[in-house]
Parts: structure tokens; C-alpha cells; sequence
């Protein structure tokens, strides 16, 4: 029988964990709920917010703000621009803010996110209308990522039971000591999260650094804020200290330096693109002046994600996961399927099917319910997937879609797919981060598999077949963080899937995983001689 530790009898306190459930639009009553709330949100649209910094909501200065990217000329809100001043301040109050927040107690840390799901709950319809508007999430889109940020919230809380009470260690090496082992939080760290998902990103990075014990001063992309705001909003009303969250949006070339550099940031926890990854794992290795610490940096990044299509498969399924993985949100998610690689035997017919499938997909507004997909985030994504869907026209072949859709004033673009790609062409090799799929024919399963690892990146993959050799050959070479087999390459379960990849994808964490809350804290071994 397993013996049970301290963390693991205060977890079993709490309900297991399980999964936030989806909400089902096509019931009436879920469907004009919805409806509501997109209506309320309609009517708060264009609000002034603040900047917060040790409780201290900062309104004034020049203002930027946010737009919806299915419409561009409708502000969701405005915001005073951060200034490097601003980001000082930030760290220093998140700084004296830890001096206490470190001595409360996991148990009521836990607590603090316990009750943030609670009201997420409660605001479930509110903070996916908001996401509607703001990221041009579809309905179910905006659902699934409300329904994730409060599943980080419950698995944090559990997991901060697990692993960060004092563990008395059961090995006693030399007889009358008494040896424990405890992870204590790191400090002050800043979080920079992305906007593609502006609420459960955001809510795991900076969940999980505050149940650690950690303060944070966190930076949203500037595309997605005011859901950011939201998530403060949230924290603050279930009781969180002043100074333990400051909230600082604005843009990254702007502060984000100064926030990675800062001699007291303590540690950097970052989802977002490689370049800016990089950049920041790189300023952060710099050590400045007063600085006493080797900062730590985690890092999520992109993806160029494949799935392998076999010729002993139901080509029909792998059709629909392909087409769901490359276009749902169009195409904006790290786990998104940008290639599709398919055994030479039913390269045609998969193309067949599948042009037929995408052309199925309806453009449109994110609030209005019948869109499949909606726009891409903002001008400059529009223009770097138009000229990589230019040079994906010379590299291959077009299948469908190819250009901006026709009449549509906000950043709409036809689910694009182009074929016949060399392994080594752009549009096989870089993350493009929209509607645009490369397809690419391989000899057989074995060169399958060589294409699917032939790029710098190691996300997610799926493979298609019914072949079980096959599959656990995959399950040994396709070097991803995340493989799925017979089923769509995007939306991972937290908890079931944990989350992150490999190579340059990132530093190898796992979000919703059980070693992610050991990322935000340091370990420190007690031993006193008792007799
Ligand atoms: P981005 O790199 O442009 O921005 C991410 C964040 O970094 C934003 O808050 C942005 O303001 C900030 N930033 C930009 N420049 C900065 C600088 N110099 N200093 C500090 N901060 C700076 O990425 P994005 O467009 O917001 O998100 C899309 C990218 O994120 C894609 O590459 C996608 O694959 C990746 N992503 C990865 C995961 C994952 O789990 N691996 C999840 C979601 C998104």
C-alpha cells in the first residue's frame, strides 16, 4: 500500500480535481446566456482602466487601446501608457509585497485560487463575451479557454497542497536528526503572457507563481488587456493582498526589458513567440548591478506542428482533426496544426476531402454565433500571413482559400491551404501563427515521421493510423512535448495533457502538469539533530 504524505492527506481534503465542462450552445438556455453576455459586454465596451501597483490604480497619462479585431474602429477599452517609471515601481512593490506573502501559508495561498475559480464560475458567459470581442474568439473558442483558466486555478490549489507543505523525509540516514525538505517560493517575477489565450494563460502563469508563495507584476500582451483586467479584477475580489499582483500592461518593447532586467526580478515566466523568448532568456542570463540571483526564465513558445496521416487510417477523421487543429481560432494557437504530412497512397484523396471540408468553414464576426472563424488579431498578423500565404503560392500548390476575405472590414482570412511542399520550404519550416496549413506528401510512414521532426520546433503532433506498430514507433521518435494519437493536435485537458514542448519550443515545462509549481520554487533541506 502507498504510503501517504502530509500534502497528499491535505489535498485529499479537496474534491478531486476534474475538469471544467464545456458549456453546449446548441442547448437553448446555454445559447441566450451567451447571448446575454455578449450583449452586457457590447455595452461596457470602450471603459478607461487602470494600471495597479500596490493596490494603487494608476488612470492617468497618455492613453492606448485595445481593439476588436472583427471590428478595428470599436475600442474594447483604453488604458494610460506603462512607463519605465511605472515598471520600477512594480517590482519594487511586488518586492516588499513578498515579505509577507511568503510567510502565509500554502493552505490559505490555495484558498486565494479556490475562490478566483469560484467567481470565474460565476462569470463564466461574462469573461468568454469578453474574449469574443477582445481576442475574436468564436463562442466554443472563448468557452474553452474560460473553462481552462479555471481548471488552472483548481489544479494549482491542489497542487500546491501536494508539494509545498514541509515534507518530513522518511530516509533518516544518521539515527536522532530529524531531516525535512521544503520549496519555498523564489521572489518578485514578472509574467509576460500572449493574447491568443488572454485568460488561461495568464491565469496559469500567474496562478501558479502566487500559490508558490511568489509576487508578481504582470505584463499582458497588448492585444488582449482588458481580459488581463479582468483576471485582477477577479483575484482582487476573492481578497488577494495589495502589492501581491500588480497589473502593468503595455508594450513589450517599451517595459519589457526593463522588467526582464530589473536586478530584483527574481524569476520570468513567458508564453509567447521565439524570438521574444529568446531575447528574454538572454537578457535575463545578464546579471545588473545589486543583483544577487540566477534568474529563473520559463519559457513557452511556438510551435510548427504536424500531423501524420497514415495510410491505414479512416481518412474521414483524419480530415476533420486536421481541418479543426489548422482552423480552429484561426490557426492562432501554439498547438495548432500548420502542416499536415500524408503518406503518398492517399495523398489525393486526402486533398479531396479535405478542400471540401475547409470550404465548409464560415467566416464572420466572432460574436455572431454561426461563425466557424473569425479574424486574425490585428493588422500586422493580417499582413505576415497574407505574404506568407504569397510565398507558400510560389514554394506549392493552392488548394483553397489564399487571400483576406472579400468585404469584411476586420482581419479576416480565407482558411488557407497549400499542398505539394518540400519539407525544407518556408511555409513547412516557420511558424506562421494563422489559417494557413501546408500539406506535404511523404513515401511512407517512416518518412512521415522524418518531416514531422525536421523542424527547430518539438509542440504538439498527432499521428493517424490504425496500425499499432506504427504507433509506437511515433510513440518513441515524434520528439514533441505533446503527441496525440488518432485524435486532433490542439486542446489539451489540464491536468490530462500537461503542456509544452521540446527544442525551440520552450524550456521543456508543463503547464498544468504536476512538475509545474516546482518551476516557481527552490528547494531547501532541514536537518536538526534531535538527541
Ligand atoms: P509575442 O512574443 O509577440 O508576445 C508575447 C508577450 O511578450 C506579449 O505580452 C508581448 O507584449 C511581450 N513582449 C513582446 N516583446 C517584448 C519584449 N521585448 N520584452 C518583454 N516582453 C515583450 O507573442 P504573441 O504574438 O503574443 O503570441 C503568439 C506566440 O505565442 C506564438 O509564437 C505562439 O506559438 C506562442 N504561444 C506559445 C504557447 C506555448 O504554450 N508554447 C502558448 C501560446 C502561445
Amino acid at each position: 500500500m502507498a504510503i501517504e504524505t502530509a500534502q497528499e492527506q491535505a489535498a485529499g481534503a479537496l474534491p478531486e480535481f476534474c475538469n471544467e465542462k464545456l458549456v453546449d450552445f446548441s442547448v437553448p438556455e446555454n445559447h441566450q446566456k451567451m447571448q446575454a453576455a455578449v450583449e452586457k459586454v457590447r455595452g461596457e465596451l470602450g471603459r478607461h482602466y487602470p494600471l495597479v501597483i500596490a493596490g494603487r490604480q494608476i488612470t492617468e497619462g497618455d492613453r492606448w487601446m485595445s481593439l476588436n479585431p472583427s471590428r478595428p474602429e470599436q475600442a474594447i477599452g483604453t488604458f494610460p501608457k506603462a512607463t519605465l517609471e511605472h515598471a520600477d515601481q512594480a517590482i519594487q512593490a511586488a518586492n516588499e509585497a513578498f515579505a509577507s506573502w511568503k510567510q502565509v501559508p500554502a493552505r490559505e495561498r490555495a484558498g486565494w485560487l479556490l475562490r478566483a475559480a469560484e467567481l470565474m464560475r460565476r462569470r463564466k458567459f461574462e469573461l468568454s463575451a469578453w474574449m469574443i470581442f477582445e481576442a475574436g474568439k468564436t463562442w466554443p473558442e472563448a468557452d474553452a479557454d474560460t473553462a481552462e483558466a479555471i481548471d488552472f486555478c483548481e489544479f494549482y490549489a491542489r497542487e500546491a497542497l501536494r508539494i509545498l507543505l514541509p515534507d518530513p523525509s522518511r530516509v533518516t540516514p544518521v539515527p536522532g536528526e530529524h531531516n525535512e525538505l521544503r520549496y519555498i517560493p523564489l521572489g518578485a517575477g514578472v509574467v509576460i503572457s500572449p493574447w491568443n489565450f488572454p485568460l488561461a494563460i495568464t491565469t496559469g502563469m500567474t496562478t501558479a507563481a502566487i500559490v508558490s508563495g511568489n509576487t508578481v507584476v504582470l505584463k499582458p500582451s497588448s492585444d488582449s488587456p482588458v481580459i488581463a483586467y479582468k483576471l485582477y479584477e477577479i483575484l482582487k475580489e476573492a481578497g488577494l493582498p495589495d502589492g501581491v499582483l500588480n497589473f502593468l500592461p503595455g508594450s513589450g518593447a517599451v517595459i519589457g526589458d526593463s522588467l526582464v532586467e530589473h536586478a530584483r526580478t527574481r524569476f520570468i515566466a513567458f508564453t509567447g513567440s521565439k524570438d521574444v523568448g529568446l531575447r528574454m532568456n538572454e537578457l535575463a542570463g545578464r546579471p545588473h548591478p545589486g543583483q544577487i540571483w540566477i534568474k529563473r526564465v520559463v519559457a513557452e513558445m511556438g510551435g510548427k506542428d504536424a500531423i501524420v496521416v497514415d495510410e491505414e487510417t479512416d481518412l474521414d477523421k483524419a480530415v476533420e482533426a486536421v481541418a479543426v487543429s489548422a482552423f480552429g481560432y484561426q490557426g492562432q494557437k501554439c498547438s495548432a496544426c500548420s502542416r499536415a504530412i500524408v503518406v503518398a497512397s492517399v495523398y489525393d484523396r486526402f486533398l479531396e476531402k479535405l478542400k471540401t471540408r475547409v470550404e465548409r468553414i464560415k467566416l464572420g464576426p466572432a460574436d455572431d454565433p454561426a461563425s466557424d472563424m473569425g479574424p486574425v488579431i490585428n493588422a500586422s498578423a493580417m499582413k505576415s500571413i497574407l505574404e506568407y500565404i504569397e510565398i507558400g503560392k510560389r514554394e506549392g500548390k493552392l488548394l483553397t482559400g489564399g487571400a483576406a476575405a472579400a468585404g469584411e472590414k476586420g482581419y479576416f482570412i480565407q482558411p488557407t491551404v497549400v499542398y505539394d511542399l518540400d519539407p525544407k520550404a518556408r511555409l513547412s519550416q516557420e511558424e506562421i501563427f494563422g489559417p494557413v496549413l501546408a500539406v506535404t506528401q511523404a513515401r511512407d510512414f517512416d518518412d512521415a515521421l522524418l518531416i514531422a521532426n525536421d523542424t527547430e520546433y518539438g509542440l504538439t503532433g498527432a499521428v493517424f493510423s490504425r496500425n499499432r506498430e506504427k504507433l509506437e514507433k511515433a510513440r518513441e521518435v515524434f520528439q514533441v512535448g505533446n503527441l496525440y494519437f488518432n485524435r486532433k493536435c490542439t486542446g489539451a485537458w489540464v491536468g490530462g495533457h500537461p503542456f509544452g514542448g521540446f527544442n525551440m519550443s520552450g524550456t521543456d515545462s508543463k503547464a498544468g502538469g504536476r512538475d509545474y509549481l516546482l518551476l516557481f520554487t527552490q528547494a531547501k533541506s532541514i536537518s536538526e539533530k534531535v538527541a
